[in-house]
This record gives structure tokens, sequence and C-alpha cells, in this order.
């Protein structure tokens, strides 16, 4: 069994037989020695493979090694002399398992991210895109456990569905459904009307799972298709709500800084400079709390140039969310109490009746991140707004009848996984933190 590069920096002694499997992300060929730099995607660094020249296949193959051969090494781990490295490999046996060409895109030089992505398939062997998804696999992990630790059940909401839990109509409808269900398919938008199901049986619930929108946002922070993660709570109000937001950001976030230490360390210093700063103080300080009608009053005093005018009523754009969160209180703000008019048909009423029990979490560089709200659980107050959203209460039936029996208020929220992936790494753009990326004009891979 050949080892994980990871471990092999971390825990091998010297002196030790060891090997390898991986691809060569540089190869120097000096007279007489080869110095290969392995990489297995386990950890940002790679392995130095020292192949001399006394090895059987080293004229024949060693000496012409590229970026992006895939080799097997085997040999003694050594002290290494060079810096920054504890061990290397200095190999008695090297197999080369698959070879490259001078059209291998990755060679030593930068690329755009912009490039990158036409070249999916590849890029996830480059530090930065490696690191994301490192990043990833383990705010899924803290996820999971956050949830879990807290008694939380992982619920398994379907991704086709015939309800819209938005009311927003960005969904995608699937060709044939009607023929296929007997009424029209779409691609699910949110798991949270079925996660209410989940609450009001197993009290605390989450999904996470990917989602679709088909709304034709071509920024920086929306995907056709990306990952959310819904916990629901029952016998739970909004304030609970925010508390259980504040707490999970904190959590996954201190988890990502603990445990991707070196993928930080990188992004730290080549994407986004001050990120772990950034990460450690939010997870330091209490979360600013306001109301909608506070955040509104303001950015109407702030003096601040807006390209969108801010009054009362209006849904707040990225430029607001950030001057709140960047210039205003200079940490995360969860901003509550949203006009009714400008929010889903499912938020509890307040007895202003002018708004309803919203919250959104917003942070530095992103804006939202977390939108959630407690939900209506009076069902003669939510069939009214169902009426007056000008939905068709039939479709909802389920919805409803869940208000006859045995109906406690609850509560839960939206977190876009790939947003919180954006936030932690300081990758500018959405789309280099998901694999394969879906956007308007683009389903390759
Ligand atoms: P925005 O105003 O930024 O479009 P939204 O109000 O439509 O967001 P919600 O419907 O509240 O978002 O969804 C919950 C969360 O899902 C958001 O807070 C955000 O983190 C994430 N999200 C929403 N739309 C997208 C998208 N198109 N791509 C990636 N993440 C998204
Ligand atoms: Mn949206």
């Amino acid at each position: 069994m050949s080892a994980r590069v990871h471990g092999v920096l971390r825990e091998g002694t010297p002196g030790s037989q060891v090997s390898v499997k991986g691809w060569l992300r540089t190869a120097r060929h000096s007279k007489g020695l080869s110095f290969l730099d392995v990489s297995d995607g386990s950890c940002m660094n790679g392995l130095q493979v020292v192949a001399p020249p006394d090895l059987a296949n080293y004229d024949d193959e060693i000496r012409h090694l590229t970026t992006g051969c895939a080799i097997h090494a085997s040999g003694e781990l050594v002290e290494s002399p060079g810096k920054g490295q504890r061990v290397e490999l200095r190999a008695s046996e090297i197999e080369v398992i698959g070879t490259t060409g001078d059209d291998y895109a990755l060679q030593k030089k930068r690329h755009s991210f912009e490039f990158l992505r036409t070249i999916a398939h590849l890029r996830p062997r480059t530090n930065t895109i490696g690191a994301v998804w490192r990043v990833r696999n383990v705010a899924a992990r803290a996820i999971h456990d956050f949830f879990q630790e807290r008694g939380f059940v992982w619920l398994h909401t379907p991704v086709l569905t015939a309800a819209d839990a938005e009311g927003a109509g960005e969904m995608f409808e699937l060709a044939g459904s009607e023929e296929f269900f007997g009424r029209t398919a779409r691609l699910t938008v949110s798991g949270q009307l079925e996660a209410e199901i989940g609450a009001l049986s197993h009290s605390q619930v989450y999904s996470f799972g990917p989602t679709f929108r088909a709304e034709n946002s071509n920024t920086s922070r929306h995907l056709s298709e990306f990952w959310m993660v819904e916990p629901e709570m029952a016998f739970c109000d909004l304030e609970g709500d925010v508390d259980l937001a504040e707490a999970f950001l904190k959590s996954v976030i201190e988890v990502i800084l603990a445990e991707c230490a070196d993928d930080m360390a990188f992004f730290n210093e080549r994407i986004e400079k001050g990120v772990v700063e950034t990460l450690e103080h939010i997870v330091a300080s209490p979360f600013e709390r306001m109301t909608y009608s506070e955040a509104v009053e303001i950015l109407e005093r702030s003096g601040h140039a807006f390209e969108f005018p801010v009054k009362w009523g209006i849904d707040l754009q990225s430029e607001h969310e950030r001057y709140l969160t960047e210039e205003h209180v200079k940490r995360p703000v969860v901003l509550t109490d949203y006009p009714a008019a400008i929010k889903a048909f499912y938020m509890y009423a307040n007895d202003d009746e002018k708004t309803v029990r919203a919250m959104d979490v917003l942070v530095p560089r992103i804006g939202e991140i977390i939108g959630g709200s407690q939900r209506e659980h009076r069902a003669d107050v939510l069939e009214a707004r169902m009426t007056a959203h000008g939905l068709d209460l039939e479709a909802y039936w389920w919805y409803l009848e869940l208000r006859r029996h045995g109906t406690v208020p609850h509560a839960g929220f939206g977190l876009g996984f790939e947003r919180l992936v954006q936030f932690a790494t300081g990758m500018a753009n959405i789309r280099d933190v998901i694999p394969f990326p879906r956007v308007p004009g683009s389903l390759e891979f």
C-alpha cells in the first residue's frame, strides 16, 4: 500500500521505507539527479522525490518526466536539506504510470481563474483549486458535526418537486414531466417546505443538498446550481433562529481555521490578504443585530452615494449590505423584521402588519450569506398571506394542513454553502469554489 503525501510529510520518519503515488507538479532534471515534486491532492505541499541516475529506467523514462506525469515512487525517507520541508524521498524505484505531452495545459506558469474554468477537469490539480476542494470537504463535515452534536436529524429533501418554495418563479422545469408524473416537475429552489414537515415531527432537522435557481444573475455570488444547508427547528422563534445561525457560522469557521491551517495560510498570502484575521475576528466577536428599519435609517444617514437609493421598503442591494457590514459595524450583522412585501409568503407576520420575522446574516465581502425566518404557523394568517400572494392554495394543501394538526412556532434558515466557502477562502468568484459551476450559458463538465 502506498502512503498519502499528507501523512508522509507530517509523520514520516527518516530511515523508513515509503511509497507514494501522485502527479508531478514540477520536474527538475540536473546533471545526474532529478527532483520531482509529487502531489496527490491530500495537502497543499508536495513530497520531493529525488531520483538518482542509477535507477534502471532513468535514461529511458525518468529523465523525460514533466509536469503532469503520474508516478509511483518508492524508497527511503531522508531528512531534507532543502528549505520548507522536513523530509524527502530518495527513490530506489520509480514506476511511470501515466505520461503527458506538450499540450498539457497546466505548465508551471500561473493561469487566470477564467482560463482554469475552461479546464475544470484539470484545475483541481492547481494549488488554489486543490485547496478549495479540501476546505469544502472540511466545511461539509463541520456542518454535519455541528448539527449532529446538537441532535438534529439529517433530512434528505427531494430535488424534483411540484412546489415552489420561494414563490419566486425561478425554477427549472423538467421536460417530459407532464407525461411522466402527470404534473409539471421542477428542480427544487429550497428544501425548506419539506424541512418544516421534518421539524414538526423530529423537532430539529436539517437538509444539506443541491438546489437550483433559474435566475439570470451573472454575478460573482450566484450559481444556477448550488448547495444549501437548511436547519429547521420546532418550538423556536426568530431569536432562537438567529442564535443558531451565529453559533453555526462561528463553529464551522473555527473548524476550517483549525483543520485547514496550510490551505488557509495559502489563501491568506495569495488570494485575500488578511482573510485569516477576518475569520478569527468573526469567531471571537458577537454578531451585531438590528432591524431592517434601523438599517435603512443608518444607510439613509450615511451620506454614502449608493447606486440604488435607499428608502424603507426596498430590497437591500449588495452595496447596501456590504456598507452595513464592512463600513458601519465591521463584522457580521443580522438584519431582522423585513417588509412583508419583499419577503416570501411563509414568514411569520408581525403585529405591525407591515413586517415579517425574517432575518438575513450579512458578512463582509459577500453580503447575504444566510437568509431565514420564523415561519407562519397560524393557519388563518398563512392562508390569507398565500391568497394575497396569488398562490394556488390547493397545490400547498399539505403545507396548510400542517398548521391544523399540532402546529407550533418554528423557524429555520438557509445557508448557501458556496457563499460560505467563498467567504472562508477569500476567493473572489463563486464559480471557483464549486467543482463544476453551472451558470447561465455554461454547462460543460
Ligand atoms: P440573493 O439575494 O443573494 O440572491 P436570496 O435572497 O435569493 O439571495 P435565499 O432565497 O434566502 O437567497 O437563499 C438562502 C441562501 O442561499 C442565501 O443567503 C445565499 O447564501 C444562498 N443563495 C441564494 N441564491 C444563490 C445562488 N444563486 N447561488 C449561490 N448561493 C445562493
Ligand atoms: Mn436570489
